[in-house]
């Protein structure tokens, strides 16, 4: 019997495993196909996932069975701790090869693959880890973006097995699939604005952001947080969880590229195609952050700048963190995307930059976490789309814990006139501050102790003063930072190549 173990690539579509497996079940006689997924109690403990993300796998799990029941397999779903969980079935009914993606993950889901890979090895189980997002492992060469974009994902094929009847390949399950209310839950509340999990609702995202008029308007749109819900794709929670794979979309965008070449004039075309690239160029980042945690997975623990090991204090107050975490930090812009992160699990790009900017510069709390949550722990745990392999690394160069120069500290007033000079934003999710007009929703000394008479009802208390000095807070970041950046360390530690340096720009 040959297992496809789903795990972060939770679809049918583009699916070496499964595609592979189901053709080798009668060439290699390696035996009928089982998928399973194994939801494993250490990684749902673990503090970076909540409840929000496991109902999101919830629901794409349940379409994922139906998908392979629709072509003749059933999923099984198992809980335990992935090593127990092969012991226990090798045991019992001999496993003749297991199929699965190869993830850059975090320490525990690679710990847990090292011991799983380890066992397989002892047991002669072969183990075929197929590569994904144009990550390359070790010596593995490193493709640049136009090189794999020409080379590799124009050309790939992808196969979607929907419509096909496969029974005869797939496994009649031995076992039974875990009684549901045996999963631990995760920890926090689930969201109830969230992302919906599955691939239906991805495919009506592709199909909806790959329009000739979304995607010119795309550059435009990204960066308010009242045009940047509809104007982006959206689609970074199935990319996270595999319900689709990235060269998918890649394809889609050239696919509209080729579509639009002919059927606009020129000059329109082009315009079309900058927009086109835009968007690719997002895409090509993802890989770029992916690939540089791949190669140093500790970003995920340490500074990539060894010399900002330190430099916040580990120990806070922890009335800063509250008041970040509760959106009641004196500065609208601010609170108001923390309000919108929390109820929805998704705020924009700019909008996560200037939440990550503001806990790590202007509050100066750790990135990381010690006795007390990091910034990088909590944001995890609100963002639906939580990818290890991008968080960690973004994160790493807004708080300016490398060696790059570039800062990027960004005016919490600012950036709420620049991306919503009309206070729309802010006043849609501080119901403190609804009855004030245009930018006055904005300004701290307008808005300090302000509470609408819609809010009065509802039980809110006045909006609060700022609880630090903007300007003065930065400041004392940015030398702190200065200061290490220009040491020799630092200077030495500048990497002369690589993906993170080669971006022209970052946002
Ligand atoms: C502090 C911080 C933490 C972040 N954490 C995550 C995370 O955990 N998971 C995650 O997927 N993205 C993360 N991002 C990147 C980015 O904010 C999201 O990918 C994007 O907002 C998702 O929305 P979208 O799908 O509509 O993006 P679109 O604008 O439609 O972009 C298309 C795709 O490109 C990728 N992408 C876009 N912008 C970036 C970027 N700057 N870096 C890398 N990839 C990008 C995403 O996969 C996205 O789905 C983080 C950004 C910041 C500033």
């Amino acid at each position: 019997m040959q297992i496809v173990w789903f795990k972060r690539d939770l679809r049918l579509q583009d699916s070496r495993p499964l595609f592979e497996s189901l053709k080798r079940c009668n060439i290699e006689r390696f035996g009928v196909v089982l998928p399973i997924y194994i939801h494993e109690p250490s990684q749902i403990a673990h503090p970076d996932v909540s409840r929000q993300h496991q109902m999101f796998v919830r629901e794409t799990l349940d379409e994922l069975a139906e998908d392979l029941e629709a072509i003749g397999g059933r999923l099984v779903e198992l809980c335990g701790e992935a090593l127990e969980v092969f012991k226990r079935i090798h045991a019992q009914h001999k496993i003749a090869k297991v199929w699965s993606h190869r993830e850059t993950t975090n320490q525990a889901g690679f710990t847990r693959d090292v011991a799983v890979r380890g066992f397989f090895s002892g047991q002669d189980i072969p183990f075929d880890e197929t590569p994904q997002n144009g990550i390359a492992r070790g010596a593995e060469v490193r493709q640049s973006f136009p090189d794999y974009f020409a080379e590799t994902v124009r050309n790939h094929t992808v196969r979607d097995p929907r419509g096909v009847d496969l029974t005869a390949r797939f496994a009649t399950p031995p076992f039974h699939s875990v009684d549901p209310a045996e999963i631990p839950l995760a920890g926090g509340a689930d969201k109830t604005y969230r992302a919906r999990g599955g691939r239906k609702a991805a495919e009506a995202l592709m199909q909806r952001f790959f329009q000739a008029n979304t995607i010119f308007a795309y550059p435009k749109r990204l960066s308010s947080p009242n045009s940047a819900f509809d104007g982006c794709s959206r689609l970074s929670p199935y990319l996270a969880y595999g319900v689709i794979s990235d060269v998918e979309i890649f394809q889609a965008v050239d696919r509209a590229v080729t579509d639009a070449n002919g059927s606009m004039p020129k000059a329109a075309f082009h315009r079309f195609e900058s927009a086109a690239r835009f968007y690719l160029d997002r895409l090509a980042w993802r890989r770029d952050y992916m690939q540089t945690f791949e190669d140093q997975p500790d970003l995920e623990y340490k500074c990539m700048l060894p010399a900002c090991d330190g430099l916040r204090p580990q120990t806070y107050d922890p009335e800063l963190m509250a008041r970040f975490v509760a959106g009641k930090t004196g500065f609208p812009f601010v609170d108001a995307l923390m309000r919108c992160l929390r109820a929805t699990g998704h705020v924009h790009m700019r909008g996560r930059a200037t939440l990550a900017s503001f806990a790590t510069m202007n509050l100066f709390l750790p990135v990381f976490s010690g006795d007390q949550d990091g910034v990088a722990r909590f944001l995890a745990r609100q963002f639906i789309d939580w990818e290890p392999a991008v968080h960690f690394p973004i994160l790493q160069l807004i708080s300016g814990t490398t060696p790059f120069e570039r800062m990027m500290v960004y005016n919490p007033i600012k950036a709420g006139f620049d991306h919503d000079p009309k206070g729309d934003f802010v006043r849609q999710w501080l119901p403190e501050l609804s009855d004030l007009e245009g930018g006055a929703a904005l300004q701290p000394e307008l808005t300090s102790s302000h509470l609408s008479q819609e809010a009065l009802s509802g039980g809110y208390e006045p909006y609060p003063s700022p609880i630090v000095d903007a300007k003065a807070s930065a400041r004392y970041a940015k030398d702190r930072i200065k200061r290490i950046q220009s040491g020799e360390p630092a200077k030495e530690a500048v990497p002369k190549t690589g993906s993170l340096v080669d971006q022209p720009s970052l946002f």
